[in-house]
């Protein structure tokens, strides 16, 4: 899965690798370090973690004849470095529902997001209830519906322009009644009235917590890593006021610049969760930063 994720960016820095090395070895001087940084930078990984990459091969290798293996090797060490974050997947509540609160703009792949988590969770066992809580986008309910019926997962909708707050505490409340075991919460995505967004994500916040208290457990925000970088800033305004525990990076199959979730874990602070690989419902993979870092220069 890592490996379909990543097969663009793999492919691009592979071939950008290989042709630095035409004859047996390069030597590392401040041109070939040059060339790296370049590289690097088109994966989108963000010139922090760039700059601490190009600096760890001018500390090991500077004056010295390199080779390729050598050279990814180092690169793969401190890669793996920079991305290391606690194991994390999703936190289970003890007893009751655990319910997932899921945010992002309208077209980061939130709805298929959900669909992908639906169906892993209930490959993993757990029954899964989903509250329809996008109320403005009438297409998103449909959407959702729809994926609800393929994958066997109950959903709750509300009266279109009903209050995403009351769809999310309905659908809270039936799966602590029924013992559901996962509640997936949709929230709506727009940005033009940011500041009334994030006070919806508030309220749904709330409302969550009556029937499930201590719920939501995860609040996952999902990014569209093909806007790469660009959206960063975005994700971070919005991570603060949704309170949110952990990413999804969507459509990572879609771009050449994979790098860039590197540049977002580091900026972000937030552990990436999972990873969007294609657009069926199997197409998600937990995040793995080791096996990521191995994919990015398989
Ligand atoms: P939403 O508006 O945030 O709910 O976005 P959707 O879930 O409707 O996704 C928008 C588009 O992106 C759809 O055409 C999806 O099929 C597509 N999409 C979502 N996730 C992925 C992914 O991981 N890979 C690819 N290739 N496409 C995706």
């Amino acid at each position: 899965n890592f490996k379909k994720g990543l097969k663009k960016t793999g492919d691009l820095l592979k071939t950008d690798i290989r042709d630095l090395f035409k004859s047996e070895g390069r030597l590392v001087d401040e041109e070939f370090l040059e060339d790296i940084r370049a590289i690097l930078f088109k994966t989108d990984m963000g010139y922090d973690s760039v700059e601490a990459l190009v600096a760890e091969i001018a500390q090991q290798f500077r004056a010295r004849v390199v080779h390729r293996e050598d050279l990814v090797g180092a690169l793969k060490v401190k890669l793996k470095e920079l991305m290391a974050q606690p194991e994390s997947p999703i936190e289970f509540a003890d007893s009751g529902p655990t319910v997932v609160m899921v945010c992002g703009v309208n077209g980061a792949g939130k709805t298929t997001s959900i669909a992908k988590l639906t169906h892993l969770f209930k490959s993993h066992g757990k029954s899964v209830i989903l509250g329809a809580g996008d109320t403005f986008r009438a297409a998103a309910v449909e959407q959702l519906t729809i994926w609800a019926d393929r994958l066997g997962a109950q959903i709750v909708t509300g009266e279109p322009q009903s209050h995403p707050a009351s769809v999310a505490y309905r659908a809270a409340e039936q799966a602590a009644k029924d013992g559901i075991d996962v509640c997936i919460v949709d929230t709506a995505g727009r940005l033009q009235t940011q500041r009334n967004l994030m006070d919806e994500l508030t309220k749904i916040r709330q409302s969550i917590g009556k029937p499930v208290p201590g719920a939501p457990h995860e609040t996952l925000l999902v990014l569209d890593a093909t806007t790469g970088q660009n959206g960063i800033s975005q994700a971070n305004s919005f991570a603060e006021a949704a309170g949110c525990t952990g990413l999804v990076l969507a459509k990572l199959d879609g771009t050449a610049k994979g790098g860039v979730v590197v540049a977002i874990r580091q900026q972000l602070g937030l552990p990436v969760k999972y990873i969007g690989v294609g657009e069926k419902h199997e197409d998600l993979a937990p995040f793995v930063p080791d096996e990521f870092v191995e994919a990015l220069f398989a």
